[in-house]
């Protein structure tokens, strides 16, 4: 088996990187079956200029290298640099993948993962995150391109941008060790996936009307009912100008760290699952 490991795609997300880093001092190659290969940075002039884009450029019109995979080798020069990375780095190197990220700057995550089929829901539950999202993903991304071209993959979200977060980094050593356990590639017994896991399938994004301060009411992973209060969003004076409502009931899976919003702006997002049969894998 060969599994491949990446991090660092989004220039400001780095969490990744020091799982990889820990995964590379602590994997004994004596004990090791098949391949690991570990990515610690598959941007490089983003993580240099620390922004979630390809170029060294903060806007976020900025090209996005995770979805311009697979690219084409000669082609414009993110195309280009995609195409080296998916044909001589990324393709040939996985039968099973794990990309790491973390929420942008100014906004934070739970543990968190994206799969798009069984195969990767399963993959996803070995690793323990709090909450899988099925979904069918964008195009471009690391994951769904390998998917999409047979090699199951999945998207691992692991909290804040531009930080090392012990806990974070901990626990996805672990999934991802667990996960090498399943596949045959380390010896052990597979741990079975915690019970208390959040599978979703839809989400929403909770938005301020207006501009202002906005304050959660709830930690990120609080379970939510439809119309529960959710965020306060108050003026330069400090006087309330909205309270935000949750507008389905489900979890929360992703907050604004930066409490300054625009009108417009994501709060927080919600995950829950939705029975409708089309949606089994994402809606
Ligand atoms: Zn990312």
């Amino acid at each position: 088996p060969r599994l491949l490991l990446t991090a660092g795609i989004h220039g400001d997300e780095l969490n990744g990187i020091a799982v990889l880093h820990r995964l590379a001092a602590t994997v004994d190659p004596a004990k090791l079956a098949g391949t690991l290969t570990l990515v610690p940075g598959l941007n490089p002039p983003g993580l240099l200029q620390s922004t979630r884009q390809w170029t060294p450029d903060w806007s976020r019109s900025a090209p996005n290298l995770n979805r311009e995979l697979p690219g084409k080798e000669g082609g414009s020069a993110i195309a280009d640099f995609a195409g080296r990375l998916w044909s001589r780095l990324i393709r040939s190197n996985a039968d099973s993948a794990v990309d790491l990220h973390t929420q942008s700057r100014g906004t934070a995550y739970m543990m968190y993962a994206f799969a798009s089929t069984p195969r990767t829901r399963r993959m996803a539950e070995l690793v323990a995150p709090d909450i899988i999202k099925m979904d069918k993903g964008d195009k471009g991304t690391v994951e769904n391109t390998l998917t999409d071209d047979g090699v199951p993959a999945i998207t691992l979200e692991l909290g804040r941008p531009e930080m090392f977060d012990d806990t974070m980094i901990a626990r996805a050593e672990s999934g991802l060790t667990n996960l090498m356990r399943e596949l045959k590639m380390l010896p052990g017994k597979v741990t079975p996936p915690p019970a208390g896991l959040t599978v979703a399938n839809d989400i929403v994004a909770v938005r301020a009307r207006l501009p202002g301060w906005a304050r959660l009411l709830l930690p990120i992973g609080s379970a939510v009912k439809k119309d529960q209060p959710i965020a306060e969003v108050r003026d330069a004076f400090g006087r309330s100008l909205e309270t935000v409502v949750a507008p389905a009931d489900g979890r929360i899976n992703m907050i604004t760290t930066d409490p300054r919003v625009a009108a417009g702006d994501t709060i927080a997002r919600i995950v829950w699952w939705s029975p409708d049969p089309a949606c089994q894998n994402g809606c």
